[in-house]
C-alpha cells in the first residue's frame, strides 16, 4: 500500500490547490509571446486528507443490509492527483499522514470533524451561456458565474443551448464548457436547441456525438409546448435512431433530453415510437416532469414504471414552487424507482410564466444552488436520510448518463467532493477534481496547518 501511495504521488504532475478567492487573473507571457493560463494558487500540496467526516455517497455493495443503507461511512477521504486515493480508516490516517511527511511529499490534512461529506453535485441541466430571450432581447439571460456554481455545490455540469439557437451558438457553448472545466469543474454539453431540423457543430447530430468529447446527446428538444417546433412522429424517430446508434459507437449514453411543456399531447408521440420501434426508452430522458401540473407528473409516475428516466426541474423558492418537492415525496410513498429520477437546476433558465391565453404574467431565472437547496429541503424538512436525498444529483445522473468516475466517493473516483454543514448543510468546502475551489469564508489558507493539526 505504502509503495503504491508513493509511485502515485511520484507521478502527479499537477496537484495544487487552488482557491477560487485566491485566484490570481493575471496573464502572463512566455518567451514565444504565447498568452499561459492563470497560474495556480501559490501553495501547492500533492495531498489532500479530510478527517473526522460522515461519508455518504460511496457505492452501494451488493451484501449491504438495509437498515445500513443510509448509515454514513466513518472514513477519511485521502485525494491526490484529482482522485479519490483511499478511503482510510481513521485509526491508520495520523500514522499515515506522518510518513507522507517524512517522505517530504506535501500533504494537507483538513479536519471536517462531524461535517457531512459528499459526491460533488452533477447538475445535467445548466445554461452556462445563458438562455431565455422570450420578451426580446432585453430579456436574454447571463451567462453562469463560476463562483456561483460552486457555491452551489456543482462539480459537474452539462451546459444547454435553449429557446435560442440562433443568436447563441453551440461552439460558443463548447467553449464556455472547456473554460469552466479549466477552472476545476467537469463538464460536458448537449447538441441542438429546442426546435427541428437540430443545430449542431458538425453538421449532424451522430457526428457530434461521435466525434465531440464533450457532447452526450442532444437537448433540450421542445415538446408539447408553444415555443416547441412541433417535431413529426418520423422526425423523432431519425433522431432518436442516431442519438442510439452515436452512444454505442462512442461509448456514451446517447440520449436525447427532451424538454416537456403543458400542452395536452404531453409525451404521447414518445409512448407511439416505443410502441412501434424498438428503440429502448432508455434514450428519451424527459425534464421538467414535476413543473407541468398533475398530468404531466401522472405522465412521469408512468413512464417512470415503464422503467424510463425523468429529470424534474427543481423548485424555486423566490417563486414558491414546491412541485418537485411534492413530487418527490409522494413518489417516495409509492416506492417508485427514485434511482430513474434525477434533479436539476436549469440554471440561468429563464422561468417565464404565462396565463391561460399565453401572455407572460411574470418572468424570471433559475439559479446553480437550487439542486442544492432541494437536498437541504429534503433533508431539513422532510426528514429524508441523506443518503437517499443526494441520489438525484449524485448517483442517479452519473450513472444513467454513464459519467465514468463521477457521482460517487470511492476510491479511483475523481475527487470531486462536497463538505457540508451538518447543521444547515450550507457547503464548506467544495473539491472538483482534488482541487479547493471553496473555502469557508472565515478560513484564510495559511490558517490551514493551525485548524487541521493531526487527527
Ligand atoms: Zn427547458
Amino acid at each position: 500500500m505504502q509503495n503504491l501511495l508513493y509511485f502515485f504521488a511520484s507521478i502527479i504532475f499537477y496537484c495544487s490547490v487552488r482557491s477560487q478567492d485566491h485566484r490570481q487573473y493575471r496573464q502572463v507571457h512566455d518567451a514565444s509571446g504565447r498568452l499561459q493560463p492563470p497560474p495556480p494558487f501559490n501553495e501547492s500540496y500533492q495531498m489532500i486528507v479530510l478527517t473526522g467526516g460522515k461519508v455518504y455517497g460511496t457505492p452501494v455493495e451488493a451484501n449491504t443490509a438495509t437498515e445500513d443503507l443510509c448509515m454514513p461511512h466513518r472514513k477519511d477521504v485521502v485525494m491526490a492527483g484529482g482522485r479519490i486515493l483511499s478511503m482510510m480508516e481513521p485509526s491508520k490516517t495520523a500514522a499515515f499522514i506522518n510518513s507522507i511527511r517524512d517522505s517530504q511529499l506535501t500533504i494537507l490534512p483538513i479536519s471536517v470533524q462531524d461535517q457531512i461529506i459528499i459526491p460533488g453535485l452533477v447538475d445535467v441541466h445548466v445554461h452556462a451561456i445563458g438562455g431565455g430571450g422570450e420578451q426580446g432581447p432585453y430579456s436574454r439571460t447571463p451567462e453562469s458565474h463560476l463562483s456561483q456554481l460552486i457555491r452551489g455545490g456543482l462539480t459537474t455540469i452539462v451546459g444547454i443551448l435553449g429557446t435560442d439557437g440562433v443568436t447563441r451558438s453551440l461552439s460558443s457553448l463548447l467553449q464556455k464548457m472547456k473554460s469552466l472545466e479549466h477552472d476545476g469543474l467537469s463538464t460536458w454539453m448537449w447538441t441542438g436547441s429546442y426546435r427541428i431540423p437540430i443545430v449542431t457543430l458538425t453538421g449532424s447530430l451522430q457526428q457530434d456525438v461521435l466525434l465531440i468529447d464533450k457532447v452526450l446527446g442532444a437537448g433540450e428538444l421542445a415538446l408539447s409546448d408553444h415555443r416547441s417546433s412541433w417535431p413529426s412522429k418520423s422526425e423523432l424517430k431519425q433522431l432518436l435512431s442516431d442519438v442510439r446508434v452515436a452512444g454505442m459507437l462512442s461509448g456514451k449514453s446517447g440520449v436525447i433530453h427532451f424538454h416537456m411543456g403543458s400542452a395536452p399531447t404531453k409525451i404521447d408521440l414518445l409512448w407511439q415510437i416505443l410502441n412501434e420501434t424498438t428503440i429502448p426508452i432508455q434514450h428519451m430522458y424527459l425534464t421538467h416532469m414535476s413543473s407541468r401540473g398533475d398530468d404531466l407528473i401522472a405522465e412521469a409516475r408512468k413512464w417512470i414504471k415503464a422503467g424510463g428516466m425523468c429529470d424534474f426541474t427543481a423548485d424555486a423558492e423566490m417563486l414558491n414552487e414546491t412541485d418537485t418537492i411534492n413530487t418527490l415525496n409522494k413518489f417516495r410513498a409509492e416506492k417508485l424507482p427514485l434511482k430513474q429520477i434525477t434533479v436539476s437546476s436549469d440554471a440561468y433558465g429563464s422561468f417565464p410564466q404565462y396565463d391561460s391565453s399565453g401572455r407572460l404574467i411574470s418572468y424570471s431565472m433559475g439559479l446553480p444552488d437550487l439542486t442544492l437547496r432541494t437536498i437541504q429541503n429534503l433533508v431539513l424538512k422532510h426528514s429524508w436520510p441523506v443518503e437517499e436525498a443526494i441520489q438525484f444529483s449524485t448517483a442517479n445522473p452519473a450513472t444513467y448518463l454513464n459519467l465514468k468516475r463521477k457521482g460517487f466517493l470511492a476510491e479511483g473516483y475523481d475527487a470531486d467532493i462536497l463538505v457540508l454543514n451538518q447543521t444547515d448543510l450550507s457547503p464548506l468546502y467544495v473539491f472538483g477534481r482534488g482541487q479547493i475551489l471553496k473555502t469557508p469564508t472565515w478560513i484564510k489558507h495559511d490558517m490551514f496547518e493551525h485548524i487541521s493539526g493531526s487527527p
